[in-house]
C-alpha cells in the first residue's frame, strides 16, 4: 500500500493536467489536486494578462507548470527552451528562448514543445490573491513568484556557470547544451552565451572608466582551441581549457561576478545600465540573473530582485513603489525585454505611464543574503 500511495499522486499529475489559454499564453498545469490547479489557473490567467499588456506578442507561448515539492530554499525553478540563433547586432550565435524567437520572423518550425517549464515549490506557504483573503505575515504571494519566473522564462537569465568540479572560473554554456546532456566523446563547438549575456558589462565601481563588455570575454574563451577539436570527455575538455591561455579570462569573469555593484546590463538608449545582482560567492541561478537587491527593492523595478518579500503582496509592492502601469513589470525591466528583442508596449494599458527612476547607489546595502531563491 505504501508503494501505491507514493505512486498515486504522480499518476494524477500525469493523467489530469489542466490546460487553459490566456491571451497569447497556453498554460498546462500539473497539480496533485484539482483544487490547487483551479487556484493556479486563476493566478496564471493574471500573469498572462500582465505580460500581454506589457509586450506585443503575436505567437502562442506554451508554458508547462508543475506544483510539486522542491528544495525548501527554492520558491520555484524555471527551465527555458533555448535555441541557437545569430544575434542581429554583432552576428554572434547565442542561445535564445523559443518564446522570444516565436515573436520574430524567423521561419523556424518550433513544433509543440513547451517554451517555458516551471516548477513551483508546493512546500512554500504561498498566498493565492484570488482567494480573497489577506496575505499573512508568513506567506509569499504566488502571483509575484509566477510573474518573476515567467521573466526568467522569457529570457532574463545568464548561461555563465562553473564547469563541473571547478570553482575557480566561469564559462558560458559548453556547446549550448546543458552539461548533463552532452554526449562523450565531445567535440568543442563553442561556449554559448544567452541573448541576455550579450548586453552584460563590467564597470569598476571605484573607477567607472575601467569597463569591459562581457561578450568580448566570451568570444576570447572560444579561442582556447579550434572549434571542431574532439575531447574524450567533458573533463578532458576543461583540463585543456585550464591549461590554456584563456583560463585567466575565465577567472577574471568569476572575479567580476563576485564583486558587488560591478556587473550591469546595458540599455542601448539609456545613460544608466541596469545594476545586476552579484554577491561575494557565485550562486548559479541567482548571481547575474537578477536585478541588484539594494538598488531596486524600493523602486517600480522590484520584481527581478533575488528575494521575495514575505507577507507583502504584489499589489502592495506596486502601490508602494508607484508601479501601476506595468502591473509589476517595471520600466527598466521593460527596457531589458525590449533589448532582448521583444516588442514592448510603451504605454501599458494598466494605468498611467512611469519612467525609469534615479536609484540609490550605496555600497553596503547589497550584503543581505536572500533566504529563498527564485
Ligand atoms: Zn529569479
Amino acid at each position: 500500500m505504501k508503494y501505491f500511495s507514493l505512486l498515486f499522486p504522480v499518476l494524477l499529475i500525469l493523467l489530469f493536467p489542466t490546460v487553459f489559454s490566456q491571451d497569447i499564453f497556453t498554460f498546462v498545469l500539473h497539480c496533485e489536486h484539482e483544487e490547487i490547479c483551479d487556484k493556479l489557473e486563476r493566478e496564471f490567467a493574471n500573469v498572462g494578462i500582465i505580460i500581454a499588456s506589457n509586450l506585443v506578442l503575436n505567437t502562442k507561448i506554451l508554458v508547462d507548470v508543475t506544483y510539486e515539492p522542491l528544495d525548501p530554499d527554492d520558491f520555484a525553478e524555471t527551465e527555458t527552451n533555448l535555441m541557437k540563433f545569430v544575434s542581429p547586432g554583432d552576428q554572434v550565435e547565442r542561445l535564445y528562448p523559443t518564446a522570444l524567437l516565436k515573436q520574430l520572423n524567423t521561419g523556424i518550425d518550433f513544433g509543440d514543445a513547451a517554451d517555458i517549464i516551471m516548477s513551483i515549490n508546493s512546500v512554500i506557504n504561498f498566498w493565492f490573491p484570488s482567494d480573497g483573503e489577506d496575505i499573512q505575515p508568513d506567506q509569499y504571494d504566488i502571483l509575484a513568484t509566477s510573474l518573476h519566473e515567467m521573466m526568467h522564462g522569457l529570457g532574463i537569465a545568464t548561461t555563465w556557470r562553473f564547469p563541473p568540479d571547478i570553482d575557480t572560473y566561469l564559462t558560458p554554456r559548453l556547446n549550448g547544451v546543458e552539461i548533463g546532456k552532452i554526449k562523450e566523446p565531445v567535440t568543442f563547438e563553442g561556449f554559448y552565451e544567452s541573448v541576455f549575456d550579450e548586453n552584460l558589462i563590467y564597470i569598476n565601481v571605484e573607477n567607472p572608466d575601467d569597463e569591459r563588455r562581457i561578450t568580448e570575454i566570451a568570444q576570447d574563451l572560444n579561442g582556447f582551441t579550434p572549434k571542431g577539436t574532439e575531447f574524450p570527455t567533458v573533463d578532458a575538455l576543461f583540463d585543456a581549457f585550464t591549461a590554456s591561455d584563456q583560463e585567466n579570462n575565465a577567472e577574471l569573469m568569476l572575479e567580476y561576478a563576485t564583486t558587488e555593484l560591478s556587473l550591469h546590463f546595458i540599455l542601448p538608449d539609456e545613460e544608466e545600465p541596469v545594476l545586476l545582482h552579484t554577491t561575494e560567492e557565485f550562486e548559479a541561478g541567482t548571481s547575474i540573473t537578477h536585478f541588484d537587491q539594494g538598488a531596486y527593492e524600493d523602486t517600480p523595478d522590484f520584481l527581478m530582485i533575488p528575494s521575495l518579500r514575505q507577507g507583502v503582496s504584489l499589489k502592495t509592492l506596486i502601490q508602494q513603489t508607484g508601479n501601476n502601469p506595468g502591473g509589476g513589470i517595471g520600466p527598466e525591466l521593460r527596457l531589458v525585454l525590449k533589448t532582448l528583442g521583444y516588442t514592448v508596449n510603451e504605454n501599458p494599458p494598466m494605468g498611467s505611464t512611469s519612467t525609469p527612476q534615479k536609484r540609490r547607489f550605496t555600497r553596503r546595502n547589497n550584503q543581505r543574503k536572500p533566504l529563498i531563491h527564485f
